[in-house]
């Protein structure tokens, strides 16, 4: 498999929550995820938008099963015009976690392309649910003034984690580095997403809350589940029948800000409906 780029176009910001995480742009270096987040977005496009063409084979592992990374990655690293986007933040990433141990070990991709980046004057911010992005924390702190490391957290339920993010390690581990890397002087932020709203939503909310402002991230954003590709038919098969749509949507942003302002956090939540449903 090859890569044209390696910088291109989010599709994050195209459904117009991306704007908070990047100006536009993310850096993607893999195809499929191996956390297999049963939730996830980025199966559809990997499997049903297929944008490299693979061939149906490429995806038999099922979601969380596969991961491929394009053979000419060293190159597209060396040759991509860094410079392009220089004061433009870049979303590592939006299709996969960039801190796979598979993409961390032995080649260091994320390493790399930040090492190859950031002297350029360009922006990151770094998307991940993996402990492993603090084997970078010097180069975080390097660059502390262009790089935000955000940890998605959706929720602390454990029980629910593993039944919804089986590949993932545990949230508690991903605030404790979260923590390593404020107290190392760099700037932090926690996407609670998705929201699942099933039974106890609002007390998992709440709790979790109750952790993020002792821990203090300069930002927290959220968002309730989407419905995309298979994910909510995946859902119900283990059981979990989440709301969807306008009123879950509006209800669910209402606590979160509430819960923002009670903590007095910094963030916002990403509202997929209209104004009308508020
Ligand atoms: S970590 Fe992100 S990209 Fe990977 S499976 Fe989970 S939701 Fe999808």
């Amino acid at each position: 498999m090859m890569f044209g780029s390696l910088v291109r176009p989010s599709a994050l910001s195209r459904e117009g929550s991306g704007k908070a995480l990047s100006s536009g742009w993310a850096v993607n270096f893999a195809v499929g995820c191996t956390h297999g987040c049963v939730f996830c977005y980025a199966r559809r496009i990997a499997e049903q938008l297929n944008p490299y063409g693979l061939p149906e084979s490429a995806f038999a592992g099922g979601w969380g099963g596969y991961l491929h990374v394009p053979d000419n990655l060293g190159r597209l690293v060396e040759s991509t015009p860094w410079g392009r986007w220089r004061g433009e933040v870049l979303l590592m990433s939006s299709t996969h976690d960039p801190y796979l141990p598979r993409l961390y070990f032995p080649h260091r991709w994320p390493r790399r392309i930040l090492l190859a980046a950031l002297p350029r004057g360009v922006g990151f911010t770094v998307l991940t649910r993996s402990p492993l992005a603090l084997q970078d924390l010097d180069v975080f702190a390097r660059y502390r003034g262009q790089v935000t490391l955000m940890y998605s957290v959706p929720t602390l339920d454990w029980a629910l984690t593993r039944l919804t993010e089986p590949g993932a390690p545990p949230p508690g581990a991903r605030l404790a580095a979260l923590r390593r890397a404020k107290e190392a002087g760099v700037r932090t932020g926690v996407v609670v997403a998705p929201i699942i709203v099933v039974g106890g939503w609002e007390e998992r909310l709440r709790r979790l809350f109750e952790v993020l402002a002792e821990l203090g991230p300069d930002v927290v954003y959220g968002e309730v589940l989407h419905s995309r590709g298979s994910n909510v038919t995946l859902l119900r098969k283990l059981g979990l029948s989440p709301r969807l749509g306008p009123r879950a949507d509006a209800e669910t942003g209402r606590y979160f800000e509430k819960l923002l302002a009670e903590h007095g956090l910094k963030g916002e939540y990403w509202y997929e409906w209209s104004h009308k449903f508020r």
